[in-house]
């Protein structure tokens, strides 16, 4: 892979979208973690090293957005691969999710992606060439209960995924997502830790019988990032031990 190439992974700082920046910064990209807690981000800098650069942006106060994508341009010159990462959940039953949360969920999963992407895009398009990945889930593939404003932004995730593709390919720009199954953290085995039956149910369902690991995400980032993907464009690529097509 080019070293050349420069990327920026929101909420870099934790979870998968450090395991993706990880893999970025190992190959030789210039990856800018982007977030709300600059301590965790230059934590995660440390560790990721030289090609780790950490700024902070809160994707979901969106006039931030603008001078963001400006700031990034005129400190590294270019962007190459955009990763919208960042996302909240909030798990609730349907009728105690207020206005509010459904629409919190939302600014952070969707808009937030739009807004940056579009700003991106248009630097984007001045070099004919790019690649943006957005973090889906499984919640868009099937129905959770107890999820419903994640499953709608993870669902107009992939359709918003799909409808760049084809407007952007053309122009040099491919976009593609991520779906992750059921991936490592501490948080996601204390999850299933707890709740044994929801546990059997998952791997009930997952052909290879375990949970993935963040490194899995990253890899499969990397893919996509890489000239070994020129050619792959608007799909959803389910990250998930089989979980997806699982009896
Ligand atoms: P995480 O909570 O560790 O990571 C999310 C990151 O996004 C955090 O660093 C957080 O600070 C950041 N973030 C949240 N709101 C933000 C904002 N307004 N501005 C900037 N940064 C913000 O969780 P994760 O599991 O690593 O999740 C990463 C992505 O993967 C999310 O989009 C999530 O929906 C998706 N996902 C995760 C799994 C899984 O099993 N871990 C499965 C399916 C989908």
């Amino acid at each position: 892979m080019s070293t050349k190439k420069v990327a920026i992974v929101t909420g870099g700082g934790s979870g998968l979208g450090f395991a993706i920046a990880q893999k970025f910064t190992a190959n030789g990209i210039t990856t800018i973690i982007a977030g709300r807690d600059v301590e965790k981000l230059n934590k995660a800098k440390n560790e990721l090293g030289e090609f780790c650069h950490a700024m902070a942006c809160d994707v979901s106060d969106l006039k931030t957005i603008p001078p963001f994508v400006e700031n990034v341009l005129s400190q590294f010159g270019q962007i190459d691969i955009l990763v919208n990462n960042a996302g909240i959940n909030m798990k609730k039953e349907f009728t105690e999710v207020t206005d509010e949360d459904f629409q919190n969920i939302l600014t952070t999963n969707v808009t937030a992606v739009f807004a940056l992407s579009r700003e991106v895009v248009k630097h984007m398009l001045t070099k004919n060439a790019g690649c943006i990945i957005n973090i889906s889930s499984m919640a868009a593939q099937y129905g959770l209960p107890k999820v419903i404003a994640y499953s709608a932004s993870k669902t107009a995730i992939d359709g918003m995924t799909r409808a760049m593709a084809v407007e952007l390919s053309p122009k040099g720009i491919r976009v593609n997502a991520i779906a992750p199954g059921f991936i490592y953290s501490a948080m996601t085995e204390k999850a299933l830790n707890s709740d044994p039956e929801r546990k059997a149910k998952v791997f009930g369902r997952t052909p290879m019988g375990h949970m993935g690991q963040p490194e899995d995400i990253g890899n499969a980032a990397l893919y996509l990032a890489s000239d070994a993907a020129k050619y792959v464009t608007g799909v959803v690529l389910p990250i998930d031990g089989g979980n997806s097509i699982g009896f």
